[in-house]
């Protein structure tokens, strides 16, 4: 039998976002691995907050949440940091690291395909804009090609002909300068566009399909002592991040059915209606009509206090179509627009799209889960596909908390499987089929108790047969808990031949 060679494994990561970033740099620092290549469509790191331009763009989690453990920054800005400063801090961490020599940017990878008389994947690949596709083979793969990266516009708003860009599209060519503007939705990103072009714009009418759940955002600039305590006492820096985690997973106890934390929540939202709201009429139409949680809870202050300037308009009659320039509502009445600001979200259960992903056994992956859900181990391993780590993939996401920390416990998670592997002289690992089951036991168990997946309850969190796939359901501390160890007795872990030389025309 062949010997491993002690370069094992080349590895494939795809995607230079987060969770990209996250993996190479872990791969290296912890295990010491330096043959691998991440691909990337667009032209540098940064994914989510590469791409997300528009103004206002935010996190609403608190910046000393939103970074690395290993890779901490003293000298954030503010509570909630603004894109670009994520964005820089994220290429800091790839410099940091020395990622920039692996990546393949302006790349996108088509197919992924299991070959097993090899033990290895078949990556095809070509640079952007081309036909020119190249195929390689890699020992492991590493998904990590984010969920919320697909720009969802519905069909109807195609027929619109004047201007009209998608959030997560920003063209700041297009001016807004004493224009009549329409924006559709009051989501994430929505919520944080109206106030920042308000001023600029003639007229601004807002569409609302349903009113959110909205909490005070407590923004503020880190005083530049406090910056340089965090420099120079790292405790108090650790402190500090550790509490906001803390308070960060009380919040999840809001989206427990019934909960005490619940009542709370909802007050507070009420609170922010009634102290920022001046006439009922408006309040009655910003106010939720479902329980919370059942949509992805807001965080902001200033969303209210535009609503009531002079040249906006809360529209909450349903859109019934979109003509040439204007937007017809249910009641008859039109409204032109010069332009269209679409704030319509991602196609959030695309997990490998545009990959094809085909693992053990010839079978397609999407198409599996399609049809019976996503079944994997921690989000991040499925039984029909060995040696594939996917970080953030399904139930893996979080509604309360920083998804940096879910990305680092899974991408610790996956360094103990390779570890194993590296020990045992192993170059295949499959969590076995009844690890899976269980595990998707124990999803459906900790689901019962969130009004997530309640049967009104319309959010991007479900996928089209109405399953929450897109989020855990628990504390990320019971994640950390489930991820903080690799169980050897859950996974096929054995050493396959692969003396067979990567020959492309070998048919595998
Ligand atoms: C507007 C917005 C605001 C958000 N705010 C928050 C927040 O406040 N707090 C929070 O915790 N999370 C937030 N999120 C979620 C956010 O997406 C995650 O926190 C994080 O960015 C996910 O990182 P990722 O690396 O998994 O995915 P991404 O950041 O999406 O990166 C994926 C990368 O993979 C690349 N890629 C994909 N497919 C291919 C392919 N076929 N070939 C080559 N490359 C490919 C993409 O180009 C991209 O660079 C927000 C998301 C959005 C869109």
């Amino acid at each position: 039998m062949q010997e491993l060679s002690t370069s094992w494994p080349k590895v494939c990561i795809v995607g230079a976002g987060p969770a990209g970033i996250c993996a190479a740099a872990q791969l290296k620092t912890l295990l010491g691995i330096t043959d691998m290549v991440i691909f990337d469509t667009n032209n540098e790191v940064g994914g989510t907050w590469l791409v997300n331009t528009y103004p206002g763009c935010a996190c609403d989690v608190p910046s000393h949440l939103y970074s690395f453990s290993f890779s901490p920054k003293s000298d954030w800005s503010s509570f909630y940091s603004p894109q670009s400063e994520i964005l820089d801090y994220l290429r800091d961490v790839a410099k940091k690291y020395d990622l920039y020599p692996h990546i393949s940017f302006n790349t996108t990878v088509k197919t992924m395909v299991w070959k097993e008389a090899v033990s290895k994947w078949f990556v095809e690949y070509a640079p952007n804009g081309t036909d020119d596709v190249t195929g390689k083979f890699f020992d492991v793969i590493i998904n990590a090609s984010g969920i919320l990266r697909e720009p969802r516009t519905p069909k109807k708003f195609l027929d619109f002909k004047g201007t009209i860009i998608h959030t997560a599209r920003w063209n700041d060519e297009v001016d807004l300068a004493e224009k009549v503007v329409g924006i559709v939705g009051t989501g994430s990103s929505g919520i944080q566009v109206v106030p920042e072009i308000v001023d600029k714009v003639k007229q601004l009418f807002v569409f609302q399909r349903t009113a959110p759940y909205m909490i005070p955002r407590a923004q503020f600039k880190y005083p530049e002592t406090v910056k340089w305590a965090f420099e120079n006492i790292p405790t108090l820096r650790w402190s500090h991040r550790a509490s906001l985690f803390y308070i960060q997973e009380i919040l999840f106890l809001a989206f427990r059915h019934n909960s005490v934390a619940t009542f709370m929540a909802s007050s507070l939202c009420r609170f922010q209606r009634w102290f920022q709201i001046n006439s009922d009429e408006l309040r009655e139409k910003v106010t939720p009509t479902f329980a919370l949680g059942n949509k992805r809870t807001m965080v902001s202050s200033d969303f209210y206090p535009t609503l009531q300037k002079t040249n906006v308009e809360l529209v909450t009659e349903n859109i019934d179509k979109v003509t040439n320039q204007s937007i017809i509502t249910v009641d008859g009445k039109e409204f032109p627009l010069d332009v269209l600001i679409m704030a319509t979200g991602f196609h959030s259960q695309n997990y490998f799209a545009p990959i094809t992903v085909v693992g053990e056994g010839s079978v397609n992956l999407m198409d599996l889960w399609k049809e019976q859900g996503p079944q994997t181990y921690l989000g991040v391993m499925s039984h029909t596909a060995p040696n594939f780590f996917t970080i953030l993939g399904p139930h893996s996401g979080s509604a309360h908390n920083s998804m940096i920390f879910m990305i680092e416990s899974q991408v610790l998670w996956m360094t103990k499987a390779l570890s194993y592997m590296k020990d045992n002289r192993a170059n295949y690992i499959r969590v076995t089929s009844d690890a899976e089951k269980e595990f998707m036991k124990l999803l459906e168990r900790k689901l019962a108790n969130m009004v997530w997946g309640n049967d009104n309850a319309s959010n991007w969190y479900k996928d089209d047969n109405g399953r929450v796939t897109a989020l855990w359901p628990s504390h990320l501390v019971s994640f950390w808990h489930n991820s903080r160890t690799f169980v050897p007795e859950l996974f096929d872990v054995k050493k396959v031949d692969s003396d067979k030389e990567y020959n492309l025309n070998d048919n595998l």
